[in-house]
């Protein structure tokens, strides 16, 4: 194992990997920008250093800072959290070559699913279901065009370097299509600085259903069941749980078996995350891999018992896994609540603040993942993200009931979080009855917020 990890990141997941840490013994080396010099994973740390400014592109984002931090504190791995360097195959090589472990895929693996549009490529040598689209990237408006006529309306334009829902255009008819497609090529450009794009068919009210994946050095690769992250806003999870209501076990086993196929495919090495989009008579489609922990990892850990970021550590030590897939039994229902810093009646804008009194839920079957405490300064720099409620119960229902009863229980004041959206969807009938898909918040935004509104 590890001696000391040099964690590149901020905020929760932090705090969360540094916890890892803590209980396998090994030293952490948190580091920090001027305007995080009060924050948890600074307070939490045995050595902070500061990287710079707080501008991310000066801080969190500075390669050259972080290994001379490593390697001026003896760091042997590098942990880069979820956002930030954590998909960014340079930093990994440059980890490499310097020594350090990097705690996730090789820079080689990460630039080749980095591409959604070569990953759909290499799924598709392998038999894994992909949305019906271009076969790799489309170069021109006009090439877009005859794929739309073949595959029909309405299609996707999305950046083949895309993530966190930019470069994405929706296309209902073939008049729009070329003007669509300057307008993603020219947001993936701004974004990412990519202008690459492919076509995928517009499935139609999907279920957004993904796969956590764990692969070890030596062969292994297992998947820990999936998580149903359909609750979305403007293209970002809210509301997300395991296991979905819509899978059977049939279901389960056949897109957790196309999981583990993607996953060696890849060549895969670490945790990372197999999304798909399931439409409303079952079939499913592999969308892309994220090959980092994500945000939601804490739900996978509630229904398996496994956790992610000690196994991420054990696997880039070289150990071998510490389950089998045999041992991996799904054990009742869990959920996660994102809260985040913004105001839902203004449509979800990052609404920072200090932090005048915090007070988290409790009791069995609860667990809270934060940075905050109270008199914490919420940054305007970086993610909203404040905490993440997570509930585990026997039952889906139990699970609902839980957690309506930790929001009631949770007190954030000094500026307007998700939190009660969130517990507005937790009475919403079809939601409830676990009848949802990716359309839901936008169909039923505005009669929630009016629920509010009544009260
Ligand atoms: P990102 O890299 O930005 O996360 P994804 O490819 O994962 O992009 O897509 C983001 C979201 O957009 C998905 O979770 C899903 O809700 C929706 N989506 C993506 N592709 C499709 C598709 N072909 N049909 C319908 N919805 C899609
Ligand atoms: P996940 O499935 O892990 O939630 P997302 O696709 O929602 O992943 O987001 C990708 C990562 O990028 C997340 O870890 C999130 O923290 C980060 N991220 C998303 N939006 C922003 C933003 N506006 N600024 C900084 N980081 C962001
Ligand atoms: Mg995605």
């Amino acid at each position: 194992m590890f001696q000391r990890v040099l964690i590149a990141n901020r905020g929760e997941i932090a705090v969360r990997i540094m916890r890892a840490c803590r209980e396998l013994g090994v030293e952490t080396v948190s580091v920090y920008s001027q305007a995080d010099a009060d924050a948890l994973h600074v307070q939490l740390a045995s050595q902070a250093v500061c990287i710079g400014p707080a501008k991310a592109s000066d801080s969190y984002l500075n390669v050259d800072a972080l290994l001379t931090v490593a390697k001026e504190t003896g760091c042997d791995a590098v942990h880069p959290g979820y956002g930030f360097l954590s998909e960014n195959a340079d930093f990994s090589d440059r980890c490499t070559q310097m020594g350090l472990a990097f705690i996730g895929p090789s820079g080689d693996v990460i630039r080749m699913m980095g591409n959604k549009s070569a990953a759909r490529e290499l799924m598709q040598k392998h038999n894994v279901p992909v949305v019906p689209g271009s076969d790799g990237a489309v170069e021109t408006a006009q090439q877009a065009q005859e794929i739309a006529d073949k595959i029909g309306y309405p299609v996707l334009v999305k950046a083949s370097a895309g993530g966190g829902g930019r470069g994405m255009r929706r296309v209902d008819r073939p008049e729009d299509l070329e003007a669509k497609f300057q307008e993603a090529r020219a947001e993936a450009l701004a974004c990412f600085g990519d202008g690459q794009l492919y076509l995928e068919k517009l499935i139609l009210n999907p279920k957004h259903i993904e796969f956590q994946i764990l692969a070890d050095r030596h062969g292994n690769v297992i998947h820990l069941g999936e998580r149903d992250c359909s609750i979305q806003r403007k293209n970002q999870k809210l509301v997300e749980e395991s296991p979905s209501k819509i899978l059977t076990p049939e279901l389960r086993e056949a897109m957790g078996q196309a999981a583990v196929t993607a996953a060696r495919a890849a060549g895969y090495e670490n945790a990372g995350t197999i999304e798909f989009v399931v439409d409303q008579e079952g079939h499913f489609y592999f969308i892309e891999m994220n090959t980092r922990i994500q945000v939601e990892h804490p739900v996978t850990e509630m229904v398996t018992g496994i956790d992610l970021v000690r196994e991420q550590l054990r696997i880039a030590a070289g150990l071998p896994l510490s389950v089998k897939q045999e041992d991996v039994v799904l054990r009742g229902h869990a959920m996660e609540c994102r809260i985040n810093a913004e105001d839902p009646t203004q449509n979800f804008r990052p609404a920072p603040g200090t932090t005048r009194f915090v007070h988290f839920p409790g009791g069995p079957g609860v667990r809270v993942d934060s940075m905050l405490y109270n008199g914490y300064e919420v940054s305007p720099y970086y993610d909203s993200l404040v905490a993440k409620v997570i509930v585990h119960a026997p039952t889906r229902l139990e699970a609902i009931r839980r957690m309506r009863r930790c929001l009631e229980e949770m007190i954030i004041e000094g500026y307007p979080t998700t939190a009660d959206f969130c517990h507005l969807i937790l009475h919403h009938p079809d939601f409830v009855k676990g009848q949802y898909d990716t359309g839901f918040l936008a169909a039923h935004q505005d009669e929630l917020l009016g629920w509010d509104k009544e009260d």
